[in-house]
């Protein structure tokens, strides 16, 4: 059995700066943290070891220094926080702070917005709490719903696949061929780079095995990219998830996982991948890297 790891795969660098603040912070102070601060319960096991509490919102939290997760929030959600005497900090990811001034822009610009992603999660929360105005798509239908604006803008979630967002954009400037559609690309580059890597790792394997938090949204996008190239896909939190019966006639085994997977995690799959293959772990060090 060959195993192939994506040439693009795991924690990125968002995700890495905002647990490393979220660390130093709790040394200082007592914290908690809004919301999970990634979707990955190996992550949030290790933080709670640190003593770091989580609070779904401000007025259960019971320190009085709360941190914005890595998603963001919308303005409105910081300052009722700090109305209750809070002092907020931010782990928000740079690329999420792009989106939020890319959105702000066309607004002011006197686009009307629309963004593409998921309505329930918190990083679109974020993105549009503070709008007086926007729709929210992911499907042809929601697009076929929207109401004609003179002047349409349009910025994505940072973790959708970029394909699908380029489908809707074209979908929405078909639908209103008299509007004038501006789109601003806020998928970040970390998204994209995993998301090509995955594809082009499915495209060779007979299995793939995804690792990632349950709730992962990004995981949740490698599973469906690779399942579109590959038959045999399989999302798994860790290794003690990995089933020898998976990977039963296979002769090459892809491995890649979401931006908020640590390398502890995936190191650890691979080495259980190994054993299943019947191979040495030394192997480890070997593994082939596709080209990007
Ligand atoms: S997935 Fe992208 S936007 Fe989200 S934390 Fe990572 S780099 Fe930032």
């Amino acid at each position: 059995m060959k195993l192939l790891r994506a040439s693009h795969l795991g924690m990125c660098f968002g995700v890495r700066d905002a647990i490393a603040l979220a660390v130093a912070e709790a040394q200082h102070q007592p914290l908690t943290i809004l919301g999970e601060l990634v979707h990955n319960e190996t992550v949030l096991a290790d933080l709670r070891a640190r003593g770091i509490r989580f609070a779904s919102q401000p007025a259960t939290a019971e320190t009085d220094t709360v941190m914005v997760t890595v998603h963001g929030a919308s303005e409105a959600a910081k300052t009722r926080a700090r109305a209750r005497g809070l002092h907020v900090l931010e782990a928000t990811c740079p690329l999420v702070h792009v989106a939020h001034r890319a959105v702000q822009s066309l607004v002011r610009d006197g686009f009307h917005p629309v963004i593409i992603g998921k309505r329930d999660h918190v990083e679109v929360r974020g993105l549009t709490e503070d709008l007086a105005a926007c729709d929210i798509v992911l499907t042809e239908d929601e697009i076929n719903a929207l109401h004609e604006r003179p002047r349409f803008g349009v910025a994505a979630q940072t973790t959708q696949p970029i394909e699908r967002v380029r489908q809707l954009v074209a979908l929405l400037r078909a639908r209103f061929p008299q509007s004038e559609v501006r789109f601003v690309d806020t998928v970040c580059q970390p998204t994209k780079q995993r998301q090509s890597a995955a594809e082009e790792l499915a495209r060779q394997c007979d299995v793939v095995v995804v690792i990632g938090g349950a709730h992962s949204n990004n995981t949740r996008e490698l599973v469906a990219t690779c399942a579109r190239f590959c038959p045999r896909v399989h999302h798994v939190q860790g290794p003690d998830e990995l089933r020898p019966e998976w990977f039963a006639g296979a002769e090459t085994v892809g491995l890649t996982a979401g931006t908020s997977t640590p390398d502890t995690t995936i190191d650890a799959v691979e080495r259980v991948l190994w054993r299943l293959a019947g191979q040495p772990e030394g192997q480890l060090a070997s593994t082939v890297h596709l080209a990007a």
